[in-house]
């Protein structure tokens, strides 16, 4: 028998549509990532996705300031309350509501407590060609379902350097949206690697924190729409950095002091002081495991096909969260399709007479 309903992922859309598929009765089997890949590693693709990566998670509704620990505690399964995510041991957290690992642990139990079934395994290949889906996973394995969520997410672009890898979470940040209000940043100078819309918009949304922020960009011109460019190149506070690249991150350990430029051009090297680095150099999507059976959009995103729904180009498969998001990239607009993408799935099952 194929099962009713597959999700491929392990991010708040993977755990929301478990959660909904589960309590219509659907039985749902996660495949969350095998956690022993050294690819998934290096990607940053581990099971719990992306917040798995972060520290505190300050704008997920629900979780407001407070210490939060005890009620984690007895949430959790046992096994999982010692995870290693605890941020500093037994300290209180009295500002900040829940750490990213936790409250995706707190997701993925609150799926396993209505029935839904988890496998630790990378799927690597799909059949959608005809009814039932297959699935092969990284051991060879397989399995057959009449519906597919693929809530598998994306991953931010950084530079590759071992400096800007030591400061993650400690002024590397690849989500200005998510980290800009942080402590660390406030009133601070900081900077944005990036040419495109994205760090335009990044570098002006930053200017509501801090002193001052640096536009780190490798050629002489923005690759931004004209309007976005000039509302950055205009600001007051926004400084450009025309044909340079960040060659290292400065730190005194604990946290960003700086970065250092070397010119495109032949100029002299820079090191600007700085309290933080954001990267606005693209994401990559998770869906080299698609093998190009699902429509794409031009940014490489699975493409939803109706307005407002969670369909894609093929029937009975649906797309959930920054897999299929290339703009607004947040834990909150993520779980919300993967309620959408449950409740559609439910309701295919139902217009195809399988519940
Ligand atoms: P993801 O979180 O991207 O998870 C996808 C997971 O699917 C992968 O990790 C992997 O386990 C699994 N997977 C992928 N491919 C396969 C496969 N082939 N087989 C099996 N499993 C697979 N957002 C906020 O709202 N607030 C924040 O404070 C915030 N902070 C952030 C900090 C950082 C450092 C980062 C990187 C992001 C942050 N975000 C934040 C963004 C947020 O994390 C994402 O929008 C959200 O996690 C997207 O969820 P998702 O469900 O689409 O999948």
């Amino acid at each position: 028998m194929p099962e009713k309903v597959v999700i491929v992922g392990s991010g708040p859309a993977a755990w929301t549509a478990a959660i909904y598929a589960a309590r219509a009765q659907l039985n749902p089997l996660v495949f969350q990532g095998n956690p022993y890949d050294n690819t998934n590693k290096a990607n940053g693709t581990l099971p719990l996705g992306q917040l798995a990566l972060t520290t505190e998670v300050e704008n997920f509704p629900s979780w407001p300031a407070g210490n939060t620990r005890e009620y984690l505690r007895t949430a959790l399964k046992a096994d999982d309350v010692d995870f290693p995510y605890w941020v500093a041991g037994d300290k209180e957290q009295p500002t900040h509501g829940i750490n990213g690992p936790e409250l995706m642990a707190l997701m993925r139990q609150q799926a396993v407590n209505f029935g839904t079934r988890i496998e630790s395994k990378d799927v690597t290949k799909v059949d959608l060609s005809k009814q039932p889906f297959t699935l092969t996973m990284h051991d060879g394995t397989t399995v057959e379902t009449l519906t597919l969520i693929v809530a598998s997410g994306a991953r931010a672009n950084y530079l590759g350097l071992p400096s800007e890898d030591k400061y993650k979470n400690k002024g590397v940040s690849a989500c200005a949206v998510c980290d800009g209000f942080l402590p660390i940043f406030r009133n601070k100078p900081l900077v944005v690697v990036g040419a495109g819309d994205s760090a335009a918009e990044e570098a002006t949304y930053l200017t509501k924190f801090a002193s001052k922020v640096y536009m780190v960009v490798r050629r002489d011109q923005m690759r931004a729409s004209k309007i976005m460019a000039e509302r950055a190149m205009n600001h007051p506070k926004i400084e450009m950095k025309w044909n340079t690249v960040v060659e290292e991150v400065l730190g005194n350990e604990k946290q960003v002091t700086g970065v250092k430029l070397k010119s495109t051009k032949g100029a002299a090297d820079e090191t600007l002081d700085v309290a933080g680095m954001f990267l606005a150099i693209g994401h990559t999507p998770n869906v080299h495991f698609l093998d190009g059976q699902l429509e794409l959009n031009e940014m490489g995103y699975v493409k939803w096909t109706t307005v407002a729904r969670t369909y894609t180009s093929v029937d009975g498969v649906f797309a959930a969260g920054d897999v299929a998001d290339d703009y607004y990239r947040q834990a909150i607009s993520a779980a919300g399709t993967g309620c959408m993408a449950a409740l559609d799935a439910e309701r295919w099952l139902g217009h195809h007479g399988h519940v």
